[in-house]
Order: structure tokens, then sequence, then C-alpha cells
């Protein structure tokens, strides 16, 4: 603006928002009838003692004499000797008078932190940033730090939460393998326990109490369908003469054989069980009378003609005597073709032994 006085127009003119002017102008103005100091705002405003002007800012010496680089030393001092003179002999008019230097501390105090010669530094780094805004950077830093260490521990957490899901996963499969294992041996157990309770111990064929049940189930079939059924009582012939010449043991093998040799005649679908001791039931279903007499007759003569050797031991012989009788109208359960069939047994056993005898009604 070249002047103080054109900022002040500058302003008022509204050619500009604010202007930076020396202290005491404003005033000056005024007295010369220029301005009216109402018009004008200054901002941040401040008082100091015994200074009478408008302020914005801490107050500063005033204006000292500088001398540009070209000017001779001669000159320099010339001005300066006869100025100082002046000042010695004021005049009561006189305007102006220089006087020794007061403090400027407050100037250098301002071009240092200006940054500006005779303080110029090097240019700006990021240390000295550092060092000037060290509360704002620790302020984010530490807030930084505590964010990383939290990410960590939550990875932490995180992984160890992988690692336990992985473990429950592999409990749980050896779990289920085991559970399985589990069934898979109750199961069988459980079909072992359904042998062990339908089988003979001994013969290892149905026993007692199953043969029954499954020869009912055959005479129920038998007499809906109308298909014939046979019922064989056998008891093997003076089986007591064996245990008491060979003993108790013996005639265990001699049983054992003896079912086994039957179970190589009959057919699966035959039904073969231990009612007790030395006395068995066959229970063959669907065929004549010649084809059961003929079955009766095999069975006998393999009994008789059967060596079977344990160990080194070759058993005593055996023969057998069979009862057969076959399914009639008026029965009404398997029990009164088994009684039927006994009879003939007792018929086989009165005649001589060894022998099959039928008694059909
Ligand atoms: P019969 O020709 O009249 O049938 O004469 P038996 O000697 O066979 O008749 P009895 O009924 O008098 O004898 C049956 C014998 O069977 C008696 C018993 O010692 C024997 N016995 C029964 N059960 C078993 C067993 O499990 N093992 C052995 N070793 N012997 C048995
Ligand atoms: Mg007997
Ligand atoms: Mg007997």
């Amino acid at each position: 603006m070249g002047t103080h006085t054109n900022v002040v127009k500058a302003v008022l003119d509204s050619r500009v928002d604010a202007g930076i002017i020396r202290t005491d102008v404003l005033e000056k103005m005024q007295e010369d009838n220029l301005i009216s100091l109402s018009d004008i705002k200054v901002l941040n405003t401040k008082k100091h003692s015994d200074f009478p002007f408008l302020v914005s800012t801490e107050l500063y010496p005033e204006w000292i004499l500088a001398k540009t680089p070209h000017t001779s030393e001669y000159l320099t001092n010339e001005v300066l000797s006869t100025l100082l003179k002046l000042s010695t002999r004021p005049k009561t008019n006189q305007e102006f008078r220089l006087t020794t230097p007061i403090d400027n501390s407050k100037v250098h105090a301002l071009m240092k932190e200006f940054n500006i010669y005779p303080y110029q530094k090097e240019p700006y780094t990021f240390i000295d940033a550092l060092l000037k805004y060290k509360y704002f950077f620790l302020g984010l830093f530490i807030p930084f730090i505590m964010a990383i260490f939290f990410i960590m521990h939550i990875q932490r957490l995180n992984k160890k939460l992988r690692e336990h899901a992985i473990e429950i996963e592999n409990f749980n499969a050896t779990l289920e393998h085991e559970v399985e294992e589990r069934t898979h041996q109750l199961t069988l157990l459980n079909s072992k326990l359904k042998e062990l309770a339908n089988t003979d111990e001994l013969t290892r064929i149905d026993n007692r109490r199953h043969f029954f049940l499954l020869a009912t189930q055959y005479f129920y079939s038998s007499k809906r369908n109308n298909l014939e059924l046979y019922i064989f009582s056998l008891d093997i012939d003076l089986f007591k003469q064996v245990n008491d010449t060979y003993g108790h043991a013996i005639g265990d093998e001699v049983l054992k054989s003896f079912c086994h040799t039957i179970k190589e005649i009959i057919r699966q679908s035959d039904l073969f069980g231990r009612i007790g001791g030395e006395e068995f039931c066959i229970c063959i279903q669907n065929t004549t009378l010649e084809g059961a007499t003929t079955l009766a007759e095999k069975i006998r003569e393999s009994i008789q003609n059967t060596t079977t050797i344990v160990g080194t031991q070759e058993l005593p012989k055996i023969t057998v005597s069979i009862g057969i009788s076959s399914i009639q109208k008026g029965d009404n359960e398997i029990f009164d073709i088994i009684k039927r069939s006994d009879e003939a047994l007792y018929r086989a056993k009165r005649n001589g032994r060894n022998q099959v005898q039928i008694i059909l009604k």
C-alpha cells in the first residue's frame, strides 16, 4: 500500500478485510480528521501501562537507523555523529531525537520465533517438529502403542481360540469314533447275548426254549398254509453206560459229536434243538412222510456208523432211537405233535432201540 494511511483507507473502502499498521497511526489520522476511530475495529486489543495508543501486540522499540550495504563507512559515521549531536542539544520544537537504544530483546525474540535473520536456522526438520509438538505426538503415540498392544492381545486370543476350536473338533471326532466303536461292540455283545440265550452251551445247537419258540412259529405257519410238518424225537441209546464206562467228559464229547453229525445231514431250514440230557428234537416243514422217514433213517444210520476221534482217543460208538409224528387237523399246539413223536420214541426203545418208529395220529 506504500504508506500506513493507505492501509487504513483500503480497509475503510472495503478493498481489504484487514490491515496491519503501526500503533499511533489511527489516533494521528483522527486528529487530522481523516478518519473516525469508531469506524475501525482493532483486533486483539492490548493494554500497556503508560501507553496511550491502540495496540494489538507487545510493544517493540521504534525504528532504529539502518544503513544499506553500499553506504560508505565514512558517510555512516558522519550521519550517526550528527544525529547524536542533535539529540544531546534538544530544541523545544524539535520533533525527533535519537536516544540510546532501549531494550531490543523483544525484537530478537520475535525474529527468533519467525526464524528470520540473524536467527535463520537450518531448514525446519522433522526433529524440530517433534520437539515443538512433543506433547501432541506423545498424545498420539501412547494411544497408538496401546492400540498395537491391544491388537496383539486380540490376535493372541484369536490364536488360542482357533487352537481350542481345533482341539474340540479333534475331541469330537475321537468321541464320535469311540461312540461308534462302543455301539459296534454293544451290537456284537447283544447278538452274542442273544445267541447265548438261545443256544445250548455244550452242543451249540438251539436250546429247549428257543427250539420250542421256533417250532411254534413253524407249527402256525404250517397250519395256516396247509403244509406238512414233522417232528422227530431223538434219544441216545443206553447213554448212561457211556458215562459210566468212559466218564462224563467223554459223554460230553459224544453229545457234541452226535449233534455235529446230525447238523451235517439236516437242512438249514430244519430246526434242531436239545430238549434235555441226551434227548433232542428235529422239526421239518414241507416234506412228505417218505422224505421224513428217509431222513430219520439216514440220521440213525449215520450215528451208528460215525467214528469220532478226539485228540488221540476214539469216542465210543452210539446208536439213537427216533420217534416220528406229523401235524394233524385237531392239533392246537406244537406239543400235541411232540407228545406223539415221544410215544413213537418209547415204542422204538421198547422194540429194541436203534430204530425209527412212526405214530402219525
Ligand atoms: P435209554 O436207551 O433207555 O435211553 O438209556 P439211557 O441210559 O440213555 O437212559 P437214561 O435216561 O437212563 O440216561 C440218560 C443219561 O444221559 C443219564 C445222564 O447221565 C446222561 N446225561 C444227561 N445229560 C448229560 C450231559 O450233559 N452230559 C453227559 N455226559 N451225560 C449226560
Ligand atoms: Mg433219555
Ligand atoms: Mg437215552
